[in-house]
C-alpha cells in the first residue's frame, strides 16, 4: 500500500491556488457567459433581466451581478408550478436530458446529459479522499439529486462507490467491515449510528473497519461530535455545503476554520433584504451562481446564513472562506438533511380533519434530529394509536421523515405559532 498523504495537495491545483486577482478575472468571465447563454436559452431568466430593463451585456464582472435579483430558493416551488417543468430555468428541452430529479416542494431539477462538475470532487479530494478509494455513499438515493451527484462527482475522481442509501445500519457496517470501505459519504448523525452499531455488533472500530475518511453534509456538524468519532473511528471527517439545485459551494480543508468557497462558481454573502453584497465577517444569505448549461442559476437564494473571511489559509487554497451556516433565513427547516418546508406541514395535516392546530418541534437525541409533530384535536378523544399512526405514515409521505406524534391538550399551542419549532441547539 503506498503511502498517500490525505492532507496535502489539490483536485486542481491551478484554480485553487490562484492570486485573487487572478480568480476574480476567471469568474468575470465565466458569468459574463453564463449570463448570455442563461439570457438565450432559459425563459425565466430573459423575463427577469427584461424586467430589471437590463441586458446581457451589462453583466461584464460578478460585481455587476448585484444589479440582478436574487431568486429564492423558496420560491421555485410557485415558480414551477406556474411554469411546469422547471419554471423557465431549465436550458435545455426535455430530450436533451438525462434524468429529472424531485426534491421537496415538489421541485423539479433537470440533469443533463453530459455530466457537468458538480465541484464535490474538489470537496472529496480536500477532505482527503483518493483515487482508489472505495467509498460508502449514505445519502437517499431515491429521487432527489444529492447522492447521485456525490456518486458521479467520486467516479469523476477515480473513488470507487458502494450507493448503499439510508438506513439498514446493520448491513451497513457489514458492507464497510467486508469491503474494508475506506471513506464514507453521508450525515455526521449517521456517521454515528454507524459506529454505535459496530460497537453493539462487537467489532473494534479501528481494528474490524478500515474508515480513513469522511465527507459530511446536510446536517450542523457539531465539534464535539467531530472530535469523538474522528478518535473513536480514528479517521478524517471533513465537511462541505451545498445545495442539490447548485452543487457544492464550500467545503473544508484538512485545516479547517470554515469552509473554502468553492472553484468555478460564484459564492456571494449578501442581505437578504436588499440582496447587495455585505461586507466580510458580516452575516448575510448565500447567493450563488453556477455555470452550469443545462440548469444554469444565476443568483440562486439558498435561504442559508453564513459569513465570509479572506484570511490566508496555510493549506495553499486562496479561496475564501464561509467562517460557517448560521441558519436559515426564512423558516425552511433542513432536518435530518432534508429540508422541510411549512407548506408541507401545513399541507400533511389539512388531511387530518381532527387536527385543529399543529407544530413541528424539532431536537436533538444522542445527535440525532428528532420530528414530533405536536398536534391539537378538535375532539381529544380521537387521540387513538390508530390516528398517530395515520399521521406518521402522513408525515413520511409529506415530508420524507419518520418522526413522532404528541396529542396536547388544547390551547397549548399558541394561535398563529410558527408551523415549525427548531428547538436544536449547537455548541
Ligand atoms: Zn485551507
Amino acid at each position: 500500500m503506498p503511502d498517500m498523504n490525505r492532507s496535502k495537495g489539490f483536485y486542481l491545483p491551478k484554480l485553487e491556488t490562484m492570486s485573487p486577482d487572478a480568480r476574480q478575472e476567471y469568474l468575470d468571465k465565466k458569468t459574463q457567459e453564463i449570463v448570455a447563454h442563461a439570457y438565450e436559452k432559459a425563459p425565466f431568466f430573459r423575463e427577469l433581466m427584461k424586467k430589471q430593463g437590463a441586458l446581457p451585456q451589462d453583466i461584464k464582472t460578478v460585481a455587476d451581478l448585484s444589479g440582478l435579483p436574487v431568486t429564492e430558493k423558496a420560491e421555485l416551488v410557485r415558480l414551477q408550478r406556474e411554469n411546469l417543468p422547471f419554471g423557465g430555468f431549465c436550458a435545455d428541452k426535455m430530450e436533451g436530458l438525462r434524468r429529472v430529479y424531485v426534491s421537496p416542494g415538489p421541485i423539479y431539477e433537470p440533469c443533463e446529459a453530459v455530466l457537468e462538475d458538480t465541484r464535490w470532487s474538489q470537496a472529496f479530494f480536500a477532505a482527503g479522499f483518493r483515487k482508489g478509494d472505495l467509498a460508502q455513499v449514505t445519502f437517499n438515493f431515491n429521487m432527489v439529486p444529492f447522492a447521485f451527484m456525490l456518486d458521479e462527482a467520486l467516479n469523476q475522481m477515480g473513488c470507487k462507490s458502494v450507493p448503499t442509501g439510508v438506513g439498514n445500519t446493520e448491513i451497513q457496517v457489514q458492507v464497510l467491515k467486508d469491503l474494508q470501505v475506506e471513506a464514507y459519504v453521508g450525515t455526521p448523525s449517521f456517521l454515528s449510528a454507524l459506529a454505535e452499531r459496530a460497537e453493539q455488533m462487537g467489532l473494534d472500530l479501528q481494528e474490524d473497519l478500515n474508515l480513513k475518511v469522511a465527507f459530511v453534509a446536510a446536517e450542523m456538524l457539531p465539534e464535539s461530535l467531530r472530535e469523538s468519532l474522528q478518535t473513536r473511528l480514528g479517521m478524517m471527517i471533513r465537511q462541505s455545503y451545498g445545495t442539490a439545485d447548485v452543487g457544492c459551494l464550500s467545503y473544508e480543508c484538512p485545516l479547517t476554520g470554515g469552509m473554502h468557497f468553492a472553484q468555478d462558481c460564484v459564492v456571494e454573502v449578501v442581505d437578504p433584504e436588499t440582496g447587495q453584497p455585505v461586507a466580510e465577517g458580516e452575516m448575510g444569505e448565500v447567493v450563488a451562481t453556477v455555470f452550469n448549461k443545462t440548469y444554469p442559476l444565476i443568483r440562486f437564494g439558498t435561504g442559508d446564513l453564513s459569513a465570509y473571511t479572506t484570511e490566508t489559509c496555510e493549506c495553499g487554497r486562496t479561496a475564501p472562506k464561509l467562517t460557517r451556516i448560521m441558519g436559515r433565513v426564512d423558516q425552511v427547516t433542513k432536518i435530518k438533511g432534508m429540508f422541510v418546508h411549512p407548506g408541507s406541514v401545513t399541507q400533511m395535516s389539512a388531511r387530518f380533519e381532527q387536527i385543529s392546530a399543529c407544530q413541528l418541534v424539532v431536537t436533538r437525541e444522542n445527535n440525532q434530529d428528532v420530528m414530533t409533530l405536536v398536534c391539537e384535536l378538535a375532539d381529544e378523544s380521537g387521540a387513538t394509536e390508530e390516528f398517530a399512526a395515520e399521521v406518521m405514515d402522513a408525515m413520511k409521505e409529506f415530508l420524507r421523515l419518520k418522526g413522532r406524534v404528541e396529542v396536547t391538550a388544547k390551547g397549548t399551542l399558541a394561535e398563529g405559532c410558527e408551523v415549525i419549532s427548531d428547538k436544536r441547539v449547537w455548541d
